[in-house]
C-alpha cells in the first residue's frame, strides 16, 4: 500500500506551494543518500519524498492525486504511463536545482529540463565610414551561425530514432560524489551534460541537432551613429541546443578614421592648411562636406593660425533626433619653403618696409618678455 502523498511530506492538504518546498527540502536533506550512506530505508524515504514533492508541486497532477489518489498515475491514468519515478526527465533533476542549486550559493547555471541550452551570442564587428555613419545605411552581413538541423529538428536523433535517458546519470546530466560531508556535483561524462544518449545519431548534424550555417542579416544602421556602439539583434545569435532558444547577435560597430574630418560628438572638425599670403591678403575655399555638397569659407585678410570657422548645421546629425552638429574649419598657415632667389629678395624687401603694425604680436615681443622677468627680480 502506498503512502498518503501529504503525510510523506508532512503537510496538510491545504498546504500551499511555499510549504511544501519548505517540507521537501527539509526532509531531503535529512534523508539524502548522501548523509546516509548505506542505509537503505533512507534511501526509500529519499525517493518517497521526492515523488510526493513532484507530484504536488505540479497543480494538474496535485488535482488529479486529490481526486482519484495514487490511481491516478497508475498504468492508463492520466499520467500517461509515465507513473511515479520517471515523470519528465529533467523533472527530477530540476528539483536537485531549485534546492541544491539555492543551498550551494546559487551561481550554478541553470539547465532546464531536456538539456536544453540557450544558445551562444555572437559578436560581429562592423567598420563603416564616417559618410556612412552621416547618411545611415542598410547593411548587408554575413553571419556563419548554427542554427538548428532540419533533419532531426534539433533532437541530433535519426529521423525514427530518438535520445534515449543516460544511463549514468539517469538524465539528470550531473553525477554526484560524496566529499566527506558536502557532495560534490559535476556535468555526467557520458552525456556530456545532456541527460540523454544518442543512439542513432542524425547524419546531417552527427547528433548535434545543430548544423553551421551561414546566414545573411540586413542590419539598420541609423543616422548619426557614433563610434562604439553596440546593436543587439535579439534571437539572431547561435541556435539554442536541443530545442534551446537562441542567443542574441551583438553587432559592435567602429567608424573608421576619416581622412579630412575628425568628430567629437555631433560636431566636426577639419584641419584646413591655406598659404602665407591667403593669410595675409584674404581670400576662399572651398570645403566637401559629408553630405556631398561645397560649402564656401571666406578667409578674412590678416587671419591668423588656429583661427576657427563655423560652418553651421554642417556637422553630424544627432542619433534619434533631427538636430545636426556644426562643422569646424581650424586654419594652419603654411610657411613658404624652397624659394627662389628672386622670392627671397621680394621677402627680404618686404620686411625691411615692415612696420609693428604689420606684426603687433611678434615686433618687440623678447624685449616685452625680458622687461617682464626683470620688472619680477627688482
Ligand atoms: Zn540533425
Ligand atoms: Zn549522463
Amino acid at each position: 500500500m502506498k503512502r498518503d502523498l501529504y503525510e510523506t511530506l508532512g503537510v496538510a492538504r491545504n498546504a500551499d506551494e511555499k510549504e511544501l518546498k519548505s517540507a521537501f527540502r527539509k526532509l531531503a536533506m535529512k534523508y539524502h543518500p548522501d548523509r546516509n550512506p548505506g542505509d537503505q530505508e533512507a534511501e526509500k524515504s529519499f525517493k518517497e519524498i521526492n515523488q510526493a514533492y513532484e507530484t504536488l508541486k505540479d497543480p494538474q497532477k496535485r488535482a488529479a492525486y486529490d481526486r482519484y489518489g495514487h490511481a491516478a498515475f497508475e498504468q492508463g491514468g492520466m499520467g500517461a504511463g509515465n507513473g511515479f519515478a520517471g515523470g519528465s526527465a529533467g523533472g527530477f533533476s530540476d528539483i536537485f536545482e531549485d534546492i541544491f542549486g539555492e543551498m550551494m550559493g546559487g551561481g550554478r547555471q541553470r539547465r532546464s529540463s531536456g538539456g536544453r541550452e540557450r544558445g551562444a551570442d555572437l559578436r560581429y564587428n562592423m567598420e563603416i565610414t564616417l559618410e556612412e555613419a552621416y547618411s545611415g545605411k542598410t547593411a548587408q552581413i554575413r553571419v556563419p551561425t548554427s542554427v538548428t538541423c532540419d533533419v532531426c529538428t534539433g533532437s541530433g536523433a535519426k529521423p525514427g530514432t530518438s535520445p534515449k535517458t543516460c544511463a549514468t546519470c539517469q538524465g539528470s546530466g550531473r553525477i554526484r560524489a560524496a566529499q566527506g560531508f558536502f557532495s560534490i556535483e559535476r556535468t555526467c561524462p557520458t552525456c556530456g551534460g545532456r541527460g540523454q544518449t544518442i543512439t542513432d545519431p542524425c547524419t546531417k548534424c552527427h547528433g548535434q541537432g545543430r548544423v553551421t550555417e551561414e546566414r545573411t542579416l540586413s542590419v539598420n544602421i541609423p543616422t548619426g551613429i557614433e563610434d562604439g556602439t553596440r546593436i543587439r539583434l535579439s534571437g539572431e545569435g547561435e541556435a539554442g541546443l536541443r530545442g534551446g532558444p537562441p542567443g542574441d547577435l551583438y553587432i559592435f560597430l567602429s567608424v573608421r578614421p576619416h581622412e579630412f574630418y575628425q568628430r567629437d560628438g555631433a560636431d566636426l572638425y577639419c584641419s584646413v592648411p591655406i598659404s602665407m599670403t591667403t593669410a595675409t591678403l584674404g581670400g576662399k575655399f572651398d570645403v566637401t562636406t559629408l553630405d556631398g555638397t561645397k560649402s564656401r569659407v571666406t578667409v578674412p585678410e590678416g587671419t591668423q593660425a588656429g583661427k576657427q570657422f563655423r560652418l553651421k548645421g554642417k556637422g553630424m546629425p544627432v542619433l534619434r533626433s533631427n538636430q545636426t552638429g556644426d562643422l569646424y574649419i581650424q586654419i594652419q598657415i603654411e610657411t613658404p619653403q624652397k624659394l627662389t632667389k628672386r622670392q627671397r629678395e621680394l621677402l627680404q624687401e618686404f620686411e625691411q618696409i615692415s612696420s609693428k603694425e604689420n606684426n603687433p604680436q611678434s615686433t618687440g615681443f623678447f624685449s616685452r618678455m625680458k622687461d617682464f622677468f626683470d620688472t619680477l627680480s627688482e
